[in-house]
């Protein structure tokens, strides 16, 4: 495998020798060549926003076998928060914890209209107006769109208009159509998903993007989704963060069927991020550890092969937590987690613009 790392241009391998390196090659020597990729594109800074997560409703009709999150309408832990809920919760977090984001996350509730998704929106930038707005996936503005008998191009501008920023990159899960019939039945489909971050960005909403792994996928279809990605990239510019989840099977219908019975390894995660690297180069400058999910230990490691971003503080995250995640963290915490790797901390905002070295 060396001989084709060292005759060929990283940047420019075929998807067999992608697959080879992910694949084939030792540990040690992924996470180096993804390092020496990292520090040779995109410098020594670690970087993650300060932010707060409002889960505003678990009520979703897509019932995702990964999914422990979900609730259907008669489940009585089902709940959606109003508008002046909301609020209220992001304006603590400012007064409290100086966040510079939220993070809106829910599901796809049928009861909810776009005025609901306006009038929070409204809110957060009239109480709060320095916390930028990252919410809905491409998902959502699929299903909602659809919904209220709408275009993407009038859901997304109504939503600007609101005070949407960002969206936030969830639900893209895996590339291959196969994969996704089997984690995701009932959403879009990832062209799709593609198409309506594409139209996003032309309406000046950029987005961060996920790659769910360590479920049904094969590694080829980790390289086919990292491929499309750079092509989306190249072509749009748009993406800011791209954030390879790991699965976290417990509590999930994929588990209780049996189809998956145990978390990926820990080597696995690591060449996930690695690789991502390395077929991404500086076109997503920020890769991310999030160690949410991947837990804070190996999210320090993956900082050594590749990544440079630890997503956030994600205070009040929900849905990792539904798989057993219990984690919570300080800016504090994160900063010491990056000086351990002798890589230099700092503060960015949801633009991935650097706000403070820490
Ligand atoms: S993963 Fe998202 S879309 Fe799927 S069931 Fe859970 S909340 Fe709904």
């Amino acid at each position: 495998m060396r001989e084709v790392v060292i005759e060929n241009n990283l940047d420019d391998l075929t998807f067999k020798e992608y697959l080879r390196l992910f694949t084939e090659t030792d540990l040690h020597s992924l996470l180096s060549l993804a390092d020496n990729v990292r520090r040779r594109l995109c410098g020594r800074t670690v970087t993650f926003v300060n932010n707060f997560v409002v889960n505003y409703s678990n009520i979703c009709v897509a019932r995702c076998p990964i999914c422990a999150f979900a609730r259907s309408m008669e489940d009585s832990d089902a709940y959606t928060l109003t508008p002046t809920d909301v609020v209220k919760l992001v304006e603590e977090a400012y007064y409290m914890y100086g966040i510079s984001e939220v993070h809106l996350n829910g599901g796809l509730n049928p009861e909810l209209d776009i005025e609901y998704f306006e009038e929070m929106f409204r809110l957060i930038k009239r109480r709060t107006p320095h916390v930028r707005i990252k919410g809905l996936t491409c998902c959502e503005i699929g299903y909602y769109s659809k919904l209220w008998r709408m275009s993407y191009r009038e859901v997304l501008e109504r939503l600007r208009e609101a005070g949407l920023d960002v969206l936030s990159g969830g639900c893209l899960e895996m590339y291959n159509n196969d994969v996704r019939k089997i984690i995701t039945p009932n959403k879009i489909s990832a062209e799709e998903w593609f198409n309506i971050a594409e139209l996003a960005s032309k309406y000046g909403i950029l987005t961060n993007a996920t790659m769910l792994f360590g479920h049904v996928e094969r590694p080829e279809h980790v390289i086919e989704h990292l491929l499309k990605i750079r092509e989306f990239q190249e072509k749009t510019g748009s993406i800011l963060v791209f954030i390879p989840l790991k699965y976290n099977p417990w509590n999930t219908e994929l588990y209780r069927r049996g189809i998956v019975k145990d978390e990926c390894s820990s080597e696995y995660v690591l060449r996930v991020i690695a690789i991502s690297r390395i077929v991404l180069g500086d076109r997503v400058r920020r890769i991310a550890a999030y160690w949410v999910s991947i837990g804070k230990k190996l999210a320090q490691v993956a900082l050594t092969g590749g990544a440079n971003d630890l997503v956030g503080t994600m205070i009040n995250e929900k849905v990792f937590r539904e798989t057993g995640r219990k984690d919570i963290t300080t800016i504090e915490e994160l900063a010491e987690i990056i000086r351990g790797t002798g890589y230099q901390p700092a503060l960015r905002d949801t633009y991935c613009n650097i706000v403070k070295i820490l």
